[in-house]
């Protein structure tokens, strides 16, 4: 019986070296450890054997039997590792591979535009402020000196809110301009003020390649006592070197608007022909940017500041424009038509 238990053993032993897979595993656990298995019926018959015997047997069955089931966990170990160094073998990275790129984001060139613009009056002590697009007749005209039959009303067609008064009146408007603003931060903030106004304004236009219903402007105002017409050009002059370069000359000129007197307007050297006269430029060698002015004094009295004791100028300008000349760009639409190969060049 001895002799049987010590063949048994080798045996399994020897079936467990050539095992490396783990069904092959539970097989020989069965055969070998199982309950029907040859070592389960030699400890079973054990109570029939002479005392003497059954201890010695007994003592030996046992012995095999743990030595079987620690090679068991043993083999076991070793086919974890193995499986577990194949697949690290299989899933193998190979990190020289060069990354998936992801798209990354960019501002709009109006935003961008906007961004340099505010940027570069901020250094020059401005506040960045915003006002509603919705507006009342009363910022967009009416306080800024364009009262109702105003001729000027009429160079900003405008988009009237479906809102009427009991008396018949249109009062509310998507704005025009965004000096609109100005009369709203006189009203709120006393003197010295220094403040540009980016945003959106809106006109009752057609789109084509010069015009869209939609685009936007900035515009700034200074009034403090003291303020002259030397500091607005000051001012407009040096933001031009900085946003057009050193060497751009500038040039102002007379204009209208019904709320600045006088009125000017800036224009800087053509891009494209150098003063020389090109279509962008209409053949003169100028462009103008933007209009300026000092303050009309009635515009002050309606933003209840004394015209006496305070001075101010202002100025706008379309922001669409400075890309376009900037880049050489011939078609506003462009901007607004959410076209990526267009907007991706920026
Ligand atoms: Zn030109």
């Amino acid at each position: 019986m001895l002799q049987q238990l010590e063949q048994l053993k080798s045996k399994a032993l020897q079936e467990l070296t050539s095992i490396n897979h783990p069904e092959q595993m539970e097989s020989w656990r069965v055969r070998y450890l199982g309950k029907k298995s040859e070592l389960t019926r030699i400890l079973r018959s054990l109570a029939t054997l002479p005392v003497d015997e059954r201890k010695a047997v007994g003592a030996q069955a046992n012995r095999v039997k743990a030595d079987l089931a620690d090679g068991l966990r043993q083999k076991e170990q070793a086919l974890r590792e193995m499986q577990l160094a194949a697949s690290a073998q299989e899933e193998r990275i190979d990190i020289t591979l060069p990354g998936h790129p992801f798209p990354i984001g960019r501002l709009h060139p109006i935003t961008q535009t906007l961004h340099e613009i505010c940027s570069i009056f901020a250094s020059m002590g401005f506040q960045v402020v915003e006002g509603p697009e919705v507006e009342w007749d009363h910022y967009n005209f009416e306080a800024l000196n364009i009262p109702k039959e105003h001729p000027a009303r009429d160079t900003m067609a405008t988009l009237w809110v479906d809102f009427k008064t009991d008396s018949g009146q249109r009062p509310m408007l998507l704005r025009t301009h965004t000096t609109s603003v100005d009369i709203r931060i006189m009203e709120t903030t006393p003197p010295p003020l220094r403040v540009v106004i980016p945003g959106k304004v809106y006109r009752y236009e057609a789109s084509d390649a010069t015009h869209t219903p939609m685009f936007y402007q900035i515009d700034g105002l200074v009034v403090d006592e003291g303020i002259t017409m030397a500091d607005l050009k000051g001012t407009l002059y040096e933001f031009a070197r900085r946003f057009f370069g050193e060497d751009r000359k500038v040039r102002f000129r007379c204009d209208y608007f019904p709320f600045v007197e006088p009125g000017a307007e800036m224009a800087i050297e053509c891009s494209v022909c150098g003063g020389k006269g090109c279509r962008l430029c209409n053949y003169t060698g100028w462009i103008e940017i933007l209009g300026a002015g000092m303050t009309h004094p009635q515009v002050l009295r309606n933003g209840g500041l004394d015209p006496q004791v305070y001075t101010g100028f202002a100025f706008g300008m379309g922001v669409d424009r400075l890309p376009i000349l900037r880049y050489g760009i011939d078609d506003t639409r462009l901007f607004y038509s959410s076209d990526l190969r267009f907007l991706r060049q920026f």
